[in-house]
């Protein structure tokens, strides 16, 4: 029995969540969920939308699956997603794409996996006016934070047979931020000889991956250009309902989907679950449970092949209960 924490969030995660519980029992795999909540919902009865119990919650039990959590555009309170990386400083958002058969796309041969720096970059929050005309956001990269965010990309590759790790920025303009991560990537490389290394200018970054997706391997990134590319990445393997992601630190890990909490279609029972459920592939790894992630991702592949349970986001009108009904199907076939 593994204790986890689980943030149902908003929007379609408690649909997406609830899916995830119930595919994870077919399994056999136990786990005693404790779940606590963030967002908007919780903003009454504590005056925050992320509780401190949440992140207590976390740094008790390790680890955690998290639902998407809506960030007000504009005014109101800052990003749930990006507070819980920073304060948990779960420097590492882990985000594979990986091409799959059947799927809804036009490219192929993708197969990166993202390294996003968490915790910096223009995420900082620095934000301010300058009289009623200006705004001015400041982006702060350190050497620490890149160290250690490409250090945990190489030693990624090393553990997994990965041959290549491309570091991404835009030192051309940004020379001395972006230099920063660019050179400190470069000292990095240096301790893995074994493994190739290139770096890439981000827009270049953005065109050779859908040109030649077949040439990249590793990438590793500032946050925010790694949050675009991961988007990137996942329209190029048939979109972010597809997409799973982890955020870690040497300690703690919080397992999420790259999309967001789907305003558009919550509640209506039409969201995709599979992002989050290899998001939950990659917790039962991380927990050990390799036969139950595999169980799961097989499942996932024949169903996305044989194309006829599908949701409306890969070009199907099956349900979030349909698709997690057939899911739980296969999976039980193949334990
Ligand atoms: P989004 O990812 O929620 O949705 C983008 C599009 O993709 C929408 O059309 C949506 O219906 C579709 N989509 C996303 N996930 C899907 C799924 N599982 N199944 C089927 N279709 C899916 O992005 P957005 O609309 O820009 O953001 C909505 C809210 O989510 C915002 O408040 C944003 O701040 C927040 N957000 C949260 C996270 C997170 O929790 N980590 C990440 C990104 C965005």
């Amino acid at each position: 029995m593994y204790d986890v924490t689980l943030i149902p969030g908003d929007g379609i995660g408690p649909e997406i969540t609830k899916s995830i519980r119930e595919i994870i029992e077919a399994t056999g795999v136990k786990i005693n969920w404790e779940i606590v909540n963030a967002g908007e919902g919780v903003m009454d009865q504590y005056g925050t939308p992320l509780p401190e119990e949440v992140l207590e919650s976390v740094k008790k039990n390790k680890v955690a699956l998290k639902g998407p959590i809506t960030t007000p555009v504009g005014s109101g309170f800052r990003s749930v997603n990006v507070a819980i990386r920073q304060k948990l400083d779960l420097y590492v958002n882990l985000r594979p794409a990986k091409t799959m058969k059947g799927a809804p796309t036009k490219f192929e041969n993708l197969d990166v996996v993202i390294f996003r720096e968490n915790t910096e970059g223009l995420y900082a929050g620095i934000e301010h006016m300058v009289g009623d005309d200006a705004a001015e956001s400041i982006k702060i990269i350190t050497r620490k934070a890149s160290e250690r965010i490409v250090r945990a990309a190489f030693e990624y590759a090393k553990e997994n047979n990965r041959k290549k790790v491309t570091a991404v920025h835009k030192a051309n303009i940004l020379k001395l931020s972006d230099g920063l991560f660019k050179a400190v990537a470069e000292e990095v490389a240096k301790d893995y000889p074994e493994i190739e290394f290139d770096n890439k200018i981000v827009d270049n970054m953005c065109m050779q991956l859908v040109q030649y997706p077949e040439n990249y391997d590793v990438l590793v990134l500032p946050n925010l250009y790694g949050d675009i590319v991961s988007d990137l990445c996942a329209g190029l393997i048939g979109g972010l309902g597809l997409t799973p992601g982890a955020n870690l630190n040497d300690e703690l890990a919080v397992f999420e989907a790259v999309h967001g909490s789907a305003p558009d279609i919550a509640g209506e029972n039409k969201a995709n679950p599979i992002a989050l459920l290899l998001s939950a592939c990659m917790m039962l790894n991380h927990l050990g449970e390799k036969e139950a992630a595999s169980a799961i991702e097989e499942a996932v592949a024949a169903i996305l092949a044989e194309g006829k349970v599908l949701t409306g986001d890969l070009g199907g009108n099956a349900s979030t209960t349909e698709i997690t009904a057939e899911i739980i199907k296969k999976v039980k076939e193949n334990l």
